[in-house]
């Protein structure tokens, strides 16, 4: 945040996915310092309640709840991950739309659903599956991001792009990328031919250093 000139104390809420550690290690110690109400379905509570601190403002979402938090509607959805009770999110201002999909093994009706007609995508392009087959995991592991309920690959990704893509589509964003089961040139490559003949900027989220902002029209 102090990076792209913002201030964690600014933030109105964080809204979880899913309990696996990427993801929740960073909440306690947040609301604890910033007393930021927390956002998840009780599958993600369940299984990181002990990382709370007392007094945690946490709110119960459903699988399919809507929050209005000021301006925004944060609309959640399920998602097929191995999480016990996973979500992303569509989040509306107005009439623009950013569509969220990050954690999920494949693309079913659900996702296809929320990613339609969105201003921007948050998309998750996590590994390329000759990689990870012949890449450093355990078969076990190999068999989990790959399957159904583990994580987009590329292709995948560049599948979801190219069925939801639109002419007012204005910004994609490619996320969760792994560090060991990818790389940047196939990322690029593979949702560039996704979203063949769409105007939209691409950007590549890293785990090291932010995107730029970027604002919608
Ligand atoms: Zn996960
Ligand atoms: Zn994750």
């Amino acid at each position: 945040m102090a990076a792209i000139g913002r201030d964690l104390a600014d933030v109105s809420a964080v809204f979880l996915t899913h309990e696996h550690t990427d993801h929740i290690r960073g909440a306690g110690p947040l609301t604890k310092k910033y007393d930021l109400p927390l956002y998840g379905t009780q599958g993600t509570l369940d299984c990181m309640e002990k990382h709370l601190p007392p007094g945690a403002r946490w709110n119960t979402l459903r699988r399919e709840d809507e929050v209005t938090l000021g301006d925004l509607r944060v609309e959640a959805y399920p998602t097929p991950h191995d999480g016990r009770e996973s979500v992303a999110f569509v989040v509306h201002y107005g009439e623009k739309r950013l569509g969220h999909a990050t954690d999920l093994g494949c693309v079913d009706m659900t996702v296809l659903e929320k990613m339609r007609h969105c201003d921007a995508l948050l998309v998750e392009s996590n590994h390329d599956p000759k990689l990870l087959s012949a890449g450093p995991y355990p078969w076990p592991l190999k068999k989990r991001v790959g399957g159904d309920r583990g994580h987009l690959s590329n292709q995948a990704c560049a599948g979801l792009l190219h069925q939801v893509k639109h002419e007012r589509l204005q910004t994609v964003v490619l996320m969760h990328l792994s560090e060991v089961n990818n790389r940047l040139d196939l990322v690029e490559r593979h949702a560039r031919q996704g979203l063949e003949g769409c105007s939209a900027r691409l950007h590549i989220s890293r785990q090291e250093a932010p995107t730029p902002l970027f604002s919608l029209a």
